[in-house]
């Protein structure tokens, strides 16, 4: 592996010159050659603005500009590095910063207390190599241009559509219901991703719209499911801006009557964040849903920053862990950590956990053994539409169960 690592740059920011030695000497073992090195934030900035650097090492505690300080303006002049991040401090902090940065928008390749053992840094440096990699690959549609006529011309054409993602219980892996997922077949730029269109609608007026016309996608398919025997859950995203409108509780009721599905098989999703706005109208509208029967789960939690005492006043009945805690946790004991105590606020709180994302055997494991109640991700299926989600349940779901029965 020294071949392909010997190519990247490396920059090591930290004060104490010994430190400083240190990881540079692990840096050159494993082969890297272009090395510079600051000894506070201002220099390493200089180092920055006039060399190309693949991989920023950052100590939190330094004089002049420290490591948060430094990580802030990395990202602010959205300087293209990878950073790791180093402390002698506790593991929560250096944690935090970590999320932190990546909130800001960095690539965060692993976050340590010191010192910095040679098999992390190695780890974070292919890390790198294999993220770039797949970062060159052809891009998905998410930095497609379309515009909000386009949009509504696809509401008008049939364009949007469902994919739906298991969601499966930790033990047994019994399919406990899936998660609709909106997708734009576009006729000539092809599949593009939610993420770039429902913030579109939300910006220009059309979200509900959009929302009840995939709501009703999702209820006929729930229908059409019943009518087959299958009764899984479904469960269903809701935009920030749905909470706040007062009439979407009766229309939900009223949908729900139509299609013949019970309220409590159906779970709305929203964002963390979501709470964080206009909390007063968006637990009425919470509260109204739970008193009809619907469960509510609190989606991307770890993303934000709703306090546990923010999450006890939300009338939810699950939280989804997002991938960013999920993914890769067995690699990072701080996230661990993290990981583990959200499952124990979530289960002091009466709410079943779900986490998002799993992509992994070594991240089902840690779930497994941290006592998470629902997984969703790759590792068991991608969000299949309608047709092949039936074939999954007939034909790959038994095959996944004997799998993990061998393990
Ligand atoms: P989300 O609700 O957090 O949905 C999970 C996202 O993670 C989905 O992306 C899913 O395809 C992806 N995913 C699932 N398993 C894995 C995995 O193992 N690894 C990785 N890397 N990703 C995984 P998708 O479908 O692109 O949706 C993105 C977001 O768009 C959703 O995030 C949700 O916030 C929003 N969205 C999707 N459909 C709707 C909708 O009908 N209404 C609203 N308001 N928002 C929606
Ligand atoms: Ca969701
Ligand atoms: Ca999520």
């Amino acid at each position: 592996m020294k071949s392909v690592i010997s190519e990247l740059s490396v920059l090591v920011t930290d004060d104490s010159l010994t430190q400083r030695q240190y990881a540079m000497d692990l840096c050159q073992e494993l082969g890297v050659q272009a090395l510079f090195d600051a000894a506070n934030g201002v220099d390493a900035l200089d180092v920055l603005d006039t060399n190309s650097v693949d991989v920023v090492l950052i100590d939190l505690e330094m004089p002049i500009m420290d490591g948060v300080e430094l990580i802030r303006s990395i990202a602010q002049k959205k300087l293209n590095s990878s950073v790791i991040i180093l402390s002698a401090k506790d593991p929560i902090l250096i944690a935090s910063v970590g999320t932190m940065a990546e909130a800001d928008g960095l690539h965060v390749l692993g976050t340590f207390q010191k010192p910095l053992l040679p098999d992390a840094l190695e780890c974070s440096l292919l890390r790198f190599i294999q993220d770039t990699k797949v970062a060159a690959e052809p891009k998905k549609s998410n930095d497609t241009e379309v515009t909000a006529l386009e949009l509504s011309h696809a509401l008008a054409n049939n364009e949007l559509t469902l994919a739906f993602q298991p969601k499966l219980t930790v033990h047994g892996l019994l399919l406990r219901g899936v998660e609709a997922l909106a997708r734009w077949r576009h006729p000539a730029k092809g599949m593009i991703s939610p993420v770039v269109f429902i913030e579109l609608a939300e910006r220009h007026g059309m979200i509900d719209a959009l929302t009840h016309f995939l709501l009703e996608e999702a209820f006929k398919h729930k229908r059409t499911w019943q009518q087959y025997g299958l009764r899984f859950h479904l469960a269903f995203n809701l935009s920030p801006l749905s909470l706040a409108d007062s009439d979407m509780v009766d229309w939900l009721c009223k949908m729900a009557e139509k299609y013949g599905i019970a309220p409590a098989e159906i779970t709305f999703e929203v964002t963390e964040n979501a709470l964080l706005g206009e909390l007063a109208s968006a637990i009425r509208t919470l509260a109204r849903l739970r008193l009809k029967g619907f469960h509510i789960a609190i989606d991307d939690y770890g993303t934000g920053f709703a306090n546990a005492q923010q999450l006890s006043r939300v009338p939810a009945t699950e939280l989804k862990i997002d991938r960013s805690l999920v993914h890769r946790a067995a690699a990072r004991p701080q996230q661990r950590t993290i990981l583990a105590s959200t499952i124990d606020l979530a289960k002091n709180l009466n709410l079943t956990t779900v986490a998002e994302g799993v992509e992994t055997a070594e991240d089902f494991k840690i779930l497994y053994d941290l006592g998470v109640d629902l997984v969703q991700g790759y590792y068991f299926s991608k969000p299949l539409f309608a047709d092949d989600l039936l074939n999954w349940v007939k034909n790959d779901l038994s095959q996944l169960r004997r799998q993990q029965e061998q393990k």
